[in-house]
């Protein structure tokens, strides 16, 4: 029996349907891996959010690649882990709180340290699981039993025992050298950290008189004048002739007053500026390698904050090179007071403007200052040879392939990594000092005493970098470094995803990391996906606004609709563009999907009985064209649906669905098996009644409900990694399934290569070719819907007669004819009766027994079949004709007009080029346009 009663809403509402099934996958706990499965493994680690993070569009853009990836894995079998958590974030989160502090009008050098991490601690409290709750309201399907932090106890073990290792190994020192410094920050950052942003900045031209030389002054070029007051040298290339006398003899610093030497040094870049480099050893990371070939002083002459001051304890400056004009001023500042000063002395020669490099802090945009200090560096050439070793043998690959070669490049001229922060929020550095004997060791417990003197200890105050405890997040995740059932089940993993921003920051390092502390690479794929923008090509930030925030999209329009835009919209290595000023444009796409699969399913849904024979129950003898066909392509869209996902190309996995389900199952197969579907004593279109097909009838019995349940059930398990909620609600209401059984948990289609029907394929594609001929031929000739036609296919081969036979119901019902004609065809010629009124007289084709009707319109398909359309009675030929004439007349006379154009020579002759070619292509457009007009007319027979 038909499920007559079964009924959905109309209309899908995404917000009712969305929670609740999340909540149900949750309890039954679809998400959680086991570490005694049988199954094998599949593991992603998430890219940690950082713990004071709101979700944005490129969290939602990685996470529903994650989730696509990891879902699709769970259903083939896998047992699949993907493990969340979040990073405490160092400079991010302290800056958070600092700023709260600062609104209170107090720092957390007014609390002091522990009061002001118990304070961050409070926040991080409070607020820190916030992403995770909105990663679930996008349907992220993480092992929520296994979130982890940063600064969990098992992981701030881990961090201490790489560090301890390292130490032992003898890869950690004290390096004293000009590092990026965040003067609002107060710290220290790593070469990524400080990004490079192109900036329009100014070279300033200055003269440094020259004592007893061969003219009186020298011109060095800086963009960075301040920095002169910490000059203890001018430089030139050894190779320079233009300058060789000068090197050896000394020059004057200006506003500072003192005499420095000039140097020759091959470091120099003899084409830049005048060929004079000014040199300041502790502010500069090239002149730092200078003055340490040179011995030259060294002298700080900012603050940390940068602000102009003598730095005591850098080592051999002399005091008293910032003079009491300047001291205390802002950097910036100095700089405009400085040039004043210059100008009135006339050693600013000239001012030029200047597009250059400029590195900014990563996390509050202020320009770095280099400068000299004392940090802790990780040698990284002994981590970066087996990680390079490791892609190069194929064992870690990128997708895009491409970014591989930047890798390559990166790790092979890698730098030391710097990883002390003068911070307070993160892990502090296990390093111990004896204050008696100055013994200094790394320890994994926090010493009381010195273990040579027994004399009191003191802590490095400084904390590690965040990445320090991020590039062990595979492993340290998982246990290590105790020996845990989830390290031995889960490491390594598979895939990581995420943005080329972190390539160096942390993939590399996770893969250097993995490698030196468990000997395996901690996944085997990397890709890296696109950047959100948008429509302007702007990357989406905060501080431009041109954001969109995922959860307005999810509580307008769906998680569904959200995740299916970001997929369809990203192909491999290519960006997501989204329009933050018309969400309904951009998530139309999706919303629309939903609503139409929505409306599949409470068709099909309401077709089918309680009870459908399984697919391979049914005799492949009672199939006709239609159902071979549409099981043939269910095999077709099994096999590049999969192949797609293996090969991360999401996109064309979901844009082959979205065709199988929309256009194939729901335009063309559900259409065409209408008739056999309908209920006991329901009599089937007039259509079908007027033009059975021959030989026999209509096949019915359970083979069409078979059909439509099996392509629809497979149809919901492709799509479900993409649209998870709505596949799962739609599966859990087809007919046999059990309470209890999920779709999450469902096995991926499997393929059954018995249902590939080649064959079908080609001659179901006639029959659409030929319902595609005439619904083009109405639509030209504007006939309105409810007109019924009569059309003539006169097929070139036995095999596309025999298609055109077996679907003579569908050409007649879907092209709307009202007779159907098969040239050769053994059945009956179509009736009179049921033509339209003032067909009945017309030279209609079959009533002159496959005679063409000069009245009518022809299409020729693609293997030479001719599709004949009778108008007369369709349309008004009269009038047809008089408009077609019309459209002839008007077009006549724009190519005459035209023509005048091109017989004036002094158009072709005067006319830019491109201007004369596009009225060219103007002309032959048009007459093409002529010829179609014309041949319409011949067709009607107007005359
Ligand atoms: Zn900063
Ligand atoms: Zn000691």
């Amino acid at each position: 029996m038909p499920r007559l009663t079964f009924a959905l809403p109309p209309q899908y509402d995404a917000r009712a349907v969305e929670p609740p099934l999340y909540a149900r996958w949750l309890e039954r706990g679809v998400f959680t891996a086991r570490a005694d499965s049988p199954r094998e493994p599949y593991v992603i680690v998430i890219p940690p959010p950082n713990v004071t993070a709101e979700l944005h569009m490129g969290h939602g853009l990685n996470n529903t690649i994650q989730d696509v990836l990891i879902r699709f894995e769970r259903m083939r079998g896998r047992e699949a882990l993907w493990l969340p958590g979040t990073d405490h974030a160092g400079i991010a989160t302290q800056n958070v709180v600092e700023r709260i502090l600062s609104k209170e009008g107090t720092t957390r050098f007014d609390l002091g340290r522990e009061a002001f991490l118990a304070r961050v601690w409070t926040y991080v409290r409070a607020t820190g699981s916030t992403i995770l709750e909105q990663l679930k309201q996008i349907g992220a399907s993480c092992d929520w039993s296994r979130t982890r932090f940063t600064l969990d106890p098992a992981l701030s073990r881990a961090v201490r025992e790489v560090f301890v290792r390292l130490w032992e190994e003898g890869l950690i020192y004290r390096g004293h050298r000009v590092i990026h410094w965040c003067p609002r920050c107060l710290t220290s950052l790593s070469d990524e950290e400080a990004e490079f942003q192109e900036e329009a900045g100014k070279l300033y031209h200055i003269r440094y008189p020259v004592e007893g030389g061969l003219a009186p002054f020298l011109t060095v070029a800086t963009t960075r004048p301040e920095t002169m007051l910490g000059d203890t040298a001018v430089a030139v290339h050894p190779g320079d002739k233009r300058h060789r006398g000068f090197v050896g003899k000394k020059a004057r610093l200006p506003i500072v007053g003192i005499e420095i030497p000039i140097i020759a040094d091959d470091a120099v870049d003899p084409t830049f500026g005048t060929g004079f480099v000014k040199v300041t050893p502790a502010h500069d990371a090239g002149d730092f390698e200078i003055g340490l070939r040179h011995k030259l002083e060294m002298p700080l002459i900012m603050s940390e904050d940068g602000r102009m001051e003598d730095q005591s304890g850098s080592g051999k400056g002399e005091a008293g090179r910032v003079p009491p004009a300047l001291r205390g001023l802002d950097r910036f500042v100095a700089r405009d007071k400085i040039v004043e000063m210059l100008e009135a002395e006339g050693l600013l020669e000239k001012i030029e403007p200047h597009q250059h490099a400029v590195r900014h802090c990563y996390r509050c945009d202020t320009v770095v200052e280099p400068r000299l200090s004392d940090q802790w560096f990780v040698k990284m050439k002994p981590l970066a040879e087996p990680a390079l070793a490791a892609y190069r043998a194929g064992t870690v690959r990128f997708v895009p392939e491409r970014w591989g070669a930047t890798y390559e490049h990166w790790m092979t001229n890698i730098r030391d990594w710097n990883i002390s922060r003068q911070l307070w929020w993160g892990h502090r550095i296990p390093v111990f000092t004896c204050t008696a004997c100055r013994h200094q060791w790394a320890d994994r417990q926090n010493p009381d005493r010195c273990p040579r003197c027994d004399g009191p200890v003191e802590q490095d105050p400084d904390v590690l970098d965040t990445w320090f405890s991020s590039w062990l997040w595979p492993f340290s995740t998982l246990g290590w470094p105790a020996d845990t059932p989830d390290l031995r089940r889960f490491y390594p993993g598979h895939t990581l995803v995420t943005a080329p921003e972190i390539l160096f920051f942390w993939v590399a390092r996770m893969i250097m990391s993995g490698l030196h502390f468990l000997g395996r690479e901690p996944f085997r794929t990397v890709y890296l996906h696109g950047t959100v923008r948008d429509t302007q090509h702007r990357k989406m930030s905060k501080s431009l606004g041109n954001g969109i925030d995922p959860l307005d999209v999810v509580r307008l329009y769906g998680a569904d609709a959200l995740r299916w835009t970001v997929v369809a919209g990203t192909a491999v290595g290519s960006d997501l563009m989204l329009d933050p000023d018309d969400l309904d444009a951009t998530f139309a796409p999706g919303r629309n999907f939903a609503n139409k699969l929505w409306n599949i399913g409470r068709f099909i849904l309401a077709q089918l009985p309680e009870r459908v024979e399984p697919i391979d129950a049914i005799d492949p003898k009672s199939l006709t064209l239609a159902d071979r066909w549409i099981l043939s392509r269910a095999q077709a869209t099994i096999a590049e649906a999969t192949a797609s996902l293996e090969q991360f190309r999401l996109d064309e996995a979901a844009k082959r669905c979205f065709d199988f389900a929309w256009k194939e199952l729901a335009d063309w197969y559900v259409e065409a098996v209408k008739p056999r579907l309908a209920p006991d004593g329901t009599p089937p279109s007039a259509a079908a009644r007027r033009a059975p097909a021959a030989p026999g009838d209509i096949p019915s019995g359970a083979a069409p409900h078979a059909v439509l349940a099996y392509c629809f059930d497979t149809a919901l398990r492709l799509l479900h990694p993409v649209v998870p909620f709505i596949t799962e609600e739609l599966w859990q209401k087809l007919p046999g399934r059990r309470d209890e059984e999920l779709l999450a948990l469902a096995p991926w289609p499997a393929a059954r290569p018995e249902l590939a029907d080649a064959e079908a394929g080609v001659a179901f594609a006639r029959v659409q070719e030929a319902v595609s001929a005439i619904r083009n031929i109405r639509a030209e000739y504007r006939i309105p819907p409810s007109t019924r036609v009569r059309a003539k296919v006169t097929a070139t081969t036995d095999a596309a007669r025999r298609a055109f036979e077996g679907e003579r119901e569908t050409i007649t019902r879907l092209a709307q004819l009202g007779a159907l004609a098969l040239d050769g065809s053994r059945g009956q010629p179509p009736a009179e009766d049921g033509t339209p009124p003032g067909a009945a007289g017309a030279r209609g084709a079959a009533a002159e027994g496959g005679v063409p009707s000069p009245a009518g319109a022809h299409a020729v398909l693609a293997d030479g079949t001719d599709v004949f359309v009778a108008l007369e009675g369709a349309v008004d030929v009269g009038r047809e004709c008089k408009r077609l004439s019309d459209d002839l007349a008007r077009l006549d006379r724009q190519l005459a007009g035209l023509a005048a154009r091109f017989t004036k020579s002094e158009f072709v002759e005067r006319a830019p080029a491109d201007v004369v070619a596009r009225e060219r292509e103007k002309e032959r457009a048009w007459q093409e346009q002529r010829r179609a007009l014309a041949n319409k007319l011949t067709a009607l027979g107007c005359s």
